[in-house]
């Protein structure tokens, strides 16, 4: 199946006689005939569900789905897309070791690899994506066991070269890891160009509606945890019986492993209700996401062409845009409905156009189909030094403008009336 099929049916098939839609398992437990059968669930002899910590029909259901979408041999979902970063890091980076960051990541990924990650003992240094393959080279350590990154970065709209970064990370025998929220496999799949895993927050375009927290770690089963780095995947797990990962499940050893040692002990698991969600909002997600990259490249050329009262615009389809190449290798289909653009007047200026904007909302989310604005130095990133803000590529006046779905006239008439105010 082509990817807007595997929207509608990856996941789940209906038995005969059976609900045709995804049926909500609300359940937190599931019951078996004999103790010889539960033994092998715990032994990870057999999958099948026993708790909705560890694993729940219906989010099984959308696991498959999003790991089809992506290209990938498994998936794990999670409570927020935090938590599935959090996840996916912990699952291969232990206290003494160290991770390479692209610097224009999320604000709350910033937060969490150079606060919390400093307090469990492991360093993260950041690097400009952008840089040389030799001074980003400078970054790795003997003990890096991870280069991060994000396709589209929020909010400065960068655009990651995907390819030479896996080629880099793999040089220094570590895998890839790139949040792909802002892109979703509808417009991205880092795997082809050698990404190894996918985090996302679920609770952007792949939800779309804004009704549900949730997040997502796939694995493309390609990298090689046998390489000497991570010895948890080769020798015994006490916690399971003496079970060696890469030896019992070959190429989903990973994934494997984020849901027996890291949901199970840190218990952030994806509800069944926050599952059903979601996949209403794959069903979906390729028809949307035309339309959002529709409209934000029609905003972008307007605003584009307001020069008496903006400074600058970042969409990727515009000429002459910092990525506008790279965009056109990774996102042919569309570049997503994020836009970032700069008030003339700074601070103040961006603050009164926001203000006076009607239809479209001030919100702390981006992503969904309603057209939402939000200025990142005084709400998002407010906790980033000047430096830090600088280095994700955040002025004074920068607005992030997520283009929903909207008729595109209403949203450009919109941001009209609130210009001739400013
Ligand atoms: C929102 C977001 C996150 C965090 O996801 P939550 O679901 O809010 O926890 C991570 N990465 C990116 C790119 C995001 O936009």
């Amino acid at each position: 199946m082509k990817l807007a099929s595997k929207c509608v049916h990856a996941g789940y098939t209906p038995a005969n006689g059976g609900a045709d839609a995804l049926p909500i398992y609300q359940s937190t437990t599931f019951r078996y005939d004999s103790t010889d059968h539960v033994g092998d669930l715990f032994d990870l002899k057999d999958s099948g569900p026993f708790y909705t910590r560890l694993s729940n029909p219906t989010v099984d259901a959308v696991e498959t789905k999003i790991a089809e979408l992506e290209g990938g041999v498994g998936a794990l979902c999670s409570s927020s897309g935090m938590s599935a970063t959090l996840l996916a890091v912990m699952n291969i980076v232990h206290a003494g070791e160290h991770v390479v960051s692209t610097a224009t990541i999320y604000g709350g990924t910033v937060n969490l690899f150079s606060v919390t990650f400093k307090k469990f003992g492991i360093d993260v240094t950041f690097v400009d994506a952008d840089a040389p393959d030799e001074e980003i080279q400078k970054a790795f350590r003997p003990n890096t066991r991870l280069l991060f990154g994000e396709t589209i970065a929020n909010p400065s709209i960068a655009v990651l070269d995907i390819e030479r970064l896996a080629n880099l990370a793999h040089k220094n025998g570590v895998p890839f890891m790139v949040d792909n929220t802002f892109a979703t496999p509808a417009l991205c799949r880092p795997f082809e160009f050698g990404a190894d895993i996918v985090v996302h927050s679920t609770s952007k375009y792949m939800d779309g509606h804004g009704v549900q927290l949730g997040g997502v770690i796939v694995d493309s089963g390609n990298f090689p945890w046998d390489n000497g780095n991570y010895p948890e995947f080769t020798v015994p797990d006490e916690s399971y019986h003496g079970l060696v990962y890469t030896q019992a499940f070959g190429r989903q050893a990973y994934i494997v492993k984020a849901r027996a040692q890291m949901i199970r002990d840190l218990g952030t698991a994806m509800t069944p209700m926050a599952a059903f969600l979601l996949n209403l909002g794959l069903e979906t997600l390729p028809l949307r996401m035309k339309k959002h990259c529709e409209n934000a490249e029609k905003v972008a050329e307007y605003l584009a062409g307001r020069s008496d009262k903006i400074e600058f615009v970042n969409y990727p389809t515009l000429p002459g845009d910092k990525y506008h190449d790279l965009a056109e290798k990774y996102l042919p289909e569309g570049k997503s409905g994020v836009i970032a653009f700069s008030v003339k007047g700074g601070r103040e200026r961006a603050a009164a156009f926001i203000d006076h904007l009607k239809m479209i909302s001030l919100l702390v989310h981006v992503a969904d189909i309603r057209t939402c604005v939000l200025h990142p130095a005084s709400s998002t990133h407010r906790q980033l030094t000047d430096e830090q803000l600088r280095a994700c590529g955040i002025t004074p006046g920068l607005i992030r403008l997520s283009c929903g779905v909207e008729d595109v006239e209403d949203i450009l008439e919109d941001i009209e009336q609130a210009l001739e105010k400013v």
